[in-house]
């Protein structure tokens, strides 16, 4: 489905089978001079379908388009590679520009989920069906690395970049002050939240998260065009909701702690996922994999916090409340 939301800015609905989030939004502005496509699909047949006939409608020559990727993960990032030509300009982040030329992230990830309490068997499930793994990039073009506040300009429309880390490493927004939109990718979503994931000790991406939408949530906003689902047009109001629900979920993480120790895969297995599955034991196993994830960065936010205490011992990472440490020291 194509939708024209400004004057030669376009939605094309890139569908993601068997995804919760239904749909990628690529935001596609068509220009006499360069086009800009912002964020794509994932690599497979079914969303470069969607792509390729979209941009096919928008009379989009693809020699004469550019393209901006809000994050590393595949939804966004995957289909990049089939659809640059020799003359794009891809344009993206520098955390996650590294994180790319760098090696073995994949193994110290899945090293980091086994310390974590999550199960062999299950974790090599989990990582077999990974989007990031099964449609993910085949090969990776130049790239343009952007900073905050760098400027790009396409058609009647000039974007300042807003990194936005917490969703992911180098999370990346476009904002255009004089039409007052702000091109969200996954940072603000409605009907959904975004997932935020922790996998290192060293990382705080929940803080990270909060203080990003602390600093959208005072800029002049009319329309937020976010990576999935629906517009959004009081991204205030919306911002709010989404600090309340990790509140929440703080409070749910410390009230599964109780006075016990627990790994981070068991707190997972006990907090509430809105999703269509009736137990833990049912869950798909990719789904596991983000739950624990979204565990570890709510564990990880209260440790630093000093509201809990991490213990390594014996190749294991539990979280305890602090009176319990006190208690047992
Ligand atoms: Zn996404």
């Amino acid at each position: 489905m194509i939708e024209e939301i400004q004057p030669g800015l376009f939605r094309v609905q890139v569908p993601l089978p068997n995804s919760p989030l239904k749909f990628l939004n690529s935001y596609v502005i068509r220009s006499s001079d360069r086009n800009l496509i912002i964020d794509t699909g994932l690599n497979r047949k079914e969303c470069l379908e969607a792509m390729q006939s979209g941009l096919h409608q928008l009379g989009i020559d693809p020699a004469k388009t550019d393209f901006f990727i809000t994050h590393l993960h595949a939804d966004h990032f995957g289909l990049l590679s089939k659809l640059v030509t020799s003359t794009s300009r891809v344009f993206f982040n520098r955390p996650e520009a590294e994180l790319i030329e760098a090696t073995g992230w994949w193994e110290r990830m899945i090293a980091y989920a086994a310390k974590n309490g999550f199960p062999d068997k299950e974790l090599r499930e989990a990582i077999r069906s990974h989007p990031g793994r099964e449609f993910g990039s085949e090969w990776v073009p130049e790239i343009n690395i952007l900073q905050d506040g760098d400027e790009i300009l396409a058609g009647d429309y000039c974007f300042k970049c807003v990194s936005t880390p917490g969703h992911s490493l180098g999370h990346m927004c476009l904002y255009e002050p004089n039409k007052k939109i702000f091109v969200a990718g996954d940072h603000i979503l409605i009907d959904i939240t975004p997932n935020i994931q922790c996998w290192s000790d060293d990382q705080n991406p929940l803080q990270n998260y909060l203080a990003s939408l602390d600093k959208v949530k005072d800029m002049e906003i009319d329309l937020v065009l976010p990576g999935h689902r629906r517009l959004i047009t009081n991204h205030k109001a919306r911002i709010a909701e989404l600090k309340e629900h990790h509140e929440t979920r703080l409070g749910e993480v410390l009230s599964i702690l109780g006075d016990d120790s627990q790994t981070a895969y068991q707190v997972a297995s006990q907090m509430t996922w809105d999703i269509d599955c009736d137990s833990w034991e049912n869950f798909p196993r990719a789904q596991k994999w983000f739950a624990t994830g979204e565990a570890i960065a709510h564990l990880c936010y209260l440790q630093k916090k000093g509201s809990i205490v991490r213990r390594d011992e014996r190749g294991m990472t539990t979280f305890a409340p602090k009176e319990s440490s006190l208690h047992d020291a």
